[in-house]
């Protein structure tokens, strides 16, 4: 192979075919981040903000959009607040191509794209490649489960999980923050070395349960047109484990069934602000009305499912917040739990040199702009090999 032409290249797809793949950020919302602070874990993609923008370009252009908002301007005196008392506010620039016009990029692209192969489950193939490039995202983790058993040489790091709560409050709370920044994302150094994050802020938004094969967690998201009266965004703690532990995502299970188990089944608990940091279950609200369908919860007590560590770093952080946001931490705002997220193996990329994994799947990506610029920048490594 002297050089790459689209007939040399086979793409295997699980999916029956681009519309129903389940490349969420892409099928639903799309919101383009282009920052040096979020979105992976490679210096080469965060700190070439460059390479990000012609990505969203591209992203813009294949689908004939002009995206429906550019810049987040942060007011000085908030961010001057925000670092007097510890929080780091991550910045970033932000587009937002909408549902409807996802659509039309995946039209565009998979019409000028090489040809896919859609496989089966378990379908065998026994052709042989030059080069294998793994590409199968968070929803392959099957896959890389699989590969790394085999080989387990192969995961250079998997210790990481972020366990925490969803949390919801009334919108006149937080509206200057609303206004002000898209998408309101701070970090927290707690005194007890954990590290609180705030993730995936929904003004008028709802909060919604996510129910996977065994267990049921909680999310939130927001419509175009249907706006609710409250706020909602996940408070997570990042829990890193040490050698010889190395299953952090069955640890993050079992803390998210615990809840299952004592919400009574696929439900989650809600707790109020108050009655949390007071370690008592909630047994009635008093004037925040949730927005999450009161079938999917149960009012409880999130210390019994939480550890005291984890406890300790979402109140220190929220009562931290009430210095710069008065009113934040209100004994009445609610608390669902549990939300989690889950990290992938972080994969080694030079350990054999016609195997790579790109995108989420590596452990690498976490975005929709990271993970296209891995597959740029691993096809440029390619294009130099080869010339
Ligand atoms: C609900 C949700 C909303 C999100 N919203 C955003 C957002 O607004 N902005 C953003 O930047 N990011 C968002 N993300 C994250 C974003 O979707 C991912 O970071 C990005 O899509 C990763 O790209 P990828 O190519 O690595 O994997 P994917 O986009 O997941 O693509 C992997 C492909 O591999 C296929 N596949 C899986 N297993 C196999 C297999 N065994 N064999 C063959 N094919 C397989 C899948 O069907 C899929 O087509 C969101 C994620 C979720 C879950």
């Amino acid at each position: 192979m002297k050089n790459v032409k689209d007939e040399d290249v086979t793409v295997f797809e699980a999916n029956k075919d681009v519309y129903s793949s389940s490349i969420s950020g892409i099928r639903a919302d799309g919101k383009l981040f282009i920052s040096s602070e979020m979105g992976g874990d490679l210096d080469e993609i965060l700190l070439d903000t460059d390479l990000q923008k012609e990505i969203v370009d591209f992203y813009c252009r294949v689908s004939n959009t002009i995206p429906e908002t550019g810049t987040q301007e942060v007011n000085v005196n908030m961010k001057r607040e925000f670092h007097k008392y510890g929080f780091k506010l991550i910045e970033s620039k932000f587009y937002h191509l909408g549902t409807d016009k996802l659509k039309v990029f995946l039209k565009n692209i998979y019409n000028n794209s090489v040809k896919i192969k859609y496989i089966k489950d378990g379908q065998q193939y026994n052709e042989k490649f030059e080069k294998v490039y793994i590409a199968v995202g968070r929803s392959g983790s099957r896959l890389i489960d699989t590969i790394s058993s085999k080989y387990p040489e192969l995961v250079l790091q998997n210790n990481t999980v972020d366990l925490g709560v969803r949390f919801e409050l009334p919108n006149f709370v937080v509206q200057e923050l609303n206004t002000m920044l898209y998408e309101f994302k701070v970090k927290y150094q707690a005194s007890n070395g954990f590290l609180v994050r705030t993730f995936c802020n929904n003004p008028s938004g709802y909060v919604v349960t996510e129910k996977y094969s065994n267990f049921v967690t909680v999310n939130g998201h927001s419509f175009h047109n249907k706006k609710s009266s409250n706020t909602n965004f996940a408070i997570l703690v990042t829990h890193r484990f040490t050698k010889p532990f190395n299953d952090p995502n069955g640890y993050g299970e079992y803390i998210v069934k615990l809840a299952n188990i004592l919400a009574g089944g696929e439900k989650v608990i809600l707790q109020t602000y108050g009655d949390f940091k007071k370690g008592k279950r909630t047994k009635k609200l008093w004037n925040v009305y949730p927005t999450l369908d009161s079938n999917e919860y149960i009012l409880g007590d999130l210390n019994l499912v939480l550890l005291h560590k984890t406890v300790k770093a979402i109140t220190e952080f929220l009562d931290q917040l009430e210095n710069v946001i008065p009113g934040i931490s209100n004994p009445t705002h609610l608390l669902y739990g549990i939300e989690v997220k889950f990290y992938g193996k972080k994969m080694d990329n030079n350990l054999v040199s016609n195997l790579k994994f790109i995108g989420d799947c590596s452990g690498y990506t976490r975005s929709i702009v990271h993970a296209t610029a891995h597959g740029i920048l691993e096809y440029l490594k390619l294009k130099k090999e080869l010339n």
